[in-house]
């Protein structure tokens, strides 16, 4: 219900009391104390109705939410909102409830035995009204928690889904670059912590440049996707792959150490050169696809960049001793 609507019924329902309450103290048929309690009662539900319509106006100048703001356009504050929202509906319906509790209460303690049945009735058709009010007010509470509850599970899709594109290369759907180096800080560390070796191996496909040349661009990027596909299918366990550079990829074997990496490598390079590249929609298009490889294993007190360099130091001694071949 809008603001300026209970605004009204509130005003509406304190001065029907009050009213009531004018009537029935002028005609002389209850007594004095029985007044006071009607008064009590009708006062302290337009406070209570007052009181949620003031919060739900402070609620909007605090959100700075006017109605007709456009969408937040970053998820944080999308998020935020979603929040202050819930928190402001929570703060409304409490204050709400304990207000009219706080009625019933006070009616509760203060209803005399002597009352007339029409005195009674007066109350309890006031309370069950308020009642009815609080009812439907709960049900909206329902379902704007169910609304914010959707709108916070559709962000936190959409911020997986960012998260996951950010880390990953689209080409080849492999991990790319940025993910690989978190990766790679982490398992040094985990390599360190349980005394383990770790091997990098840094694989480069041979003369890439003159497939573009000559089968062009697209089927270049084909070739670059069968080649990750071929580099996923040897990965095990807590192996990393990923795209580490235009055709440079990288792979991170933990637990394995030199020797171990080195036959990974090998067997790349020797599935590899035994099948055959076939370009999409002209499979009489074939080309041997080879690539060269460097290796290293974490030495002591060495960190990412040292690494990576005796890696690529390998991988170019590989390249300049003929190409296809394993360096370590
Ligand atoms: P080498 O054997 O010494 O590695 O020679 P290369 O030709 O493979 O290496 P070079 O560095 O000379 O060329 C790499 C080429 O890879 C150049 C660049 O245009 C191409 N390339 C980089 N990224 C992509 C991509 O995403 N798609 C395609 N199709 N080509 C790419
Ligand atoms: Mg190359
Ligand atoms: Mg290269």
């Amino acid at each position: 219900m809008p603001p300026f609507l209970r605004l009204i019924l509130a005003a509406c329902s304190g001065f029907a009391g009050l009213a009531a309450l004018l009537l029935i103290l002028r005609a002389g048929t209850i007594p004095n104390q029985q007044g006071w309690l009607l008064a009590s009662v009708t006062v302290l539900i337009a406070a209570a109705l007052f009181g949620s319509v003031a919060d739900v106006l402070q609620g909007r100048i605090a959100d700075g939410s006017d109605g007709n703001a456009p969408a937040a356009t970053a998820a944080d504050r999308e998020v935020h909102g979603e929040v202050v929202k819930i928190l402001g509906l929570l703060k409304n319906q409490e204050e709400a409830s304990s207000s009219f509790s706080m009625a019933l209460d006070k009616a509760k303690d203060q209803l005399p035995d002597s009352l007339s049945p029409g005195q009674v009735r007066l109350i309890v058709s006031y309370l069950m009204t308020e009642n009815d009010k609080m009812r439907e007010r709960s049900s909206q509470l329902q379902s704007s928690l169910e609304r914010s509850q959707q709108q916070i599970e559709k962000l936190k899709s959409n911020l997986a889904a960012a998260e996951a594109q950010g880390l990953s290369d689209p080409l080849t759907g492999l991990k790319n670059r940025r993910s690989f180096d978190i990766t790679i800080a982490a398992e040094i560390v985990a390599a360190r912590s349980v005394s383990k070796p770790l091997s990098l191996v840094m694989a480069d496909i041979d003369h890439f440049k003159a497939i573009n040349d000559r089968y062009g661009h697209q089927s270049g990027d084909d070739v670059l996707k069968w080649f990750a596909k071929i580099l996923s299918n040897n990965m095990k366990g807590r192996d990393t792959v990923a795209r580490y550079g235009g055709e440079e990829f990288a792979i991170l074997l933990p637990q394995t150490s030199l020797e171990n990496a080195v036959v990974i490598a090998g067997q790349i390079r020797t599935q590899l050169e035994g099948q055959l590249w076939k370009k999409p929609g002209a499979p009489n298009t074939m080309l041997r696809v080879t690539a060269s490889f460097g290796v290293a294993q974490l030495a002591d007190g060495e960190g990412t960049r040292g690494l990576f360099e005796r890696a690529d130091a390998k991988l170019y001694e590989s390249k300049a001793a003929g190409r296809n071949r394993v360096a370590a």
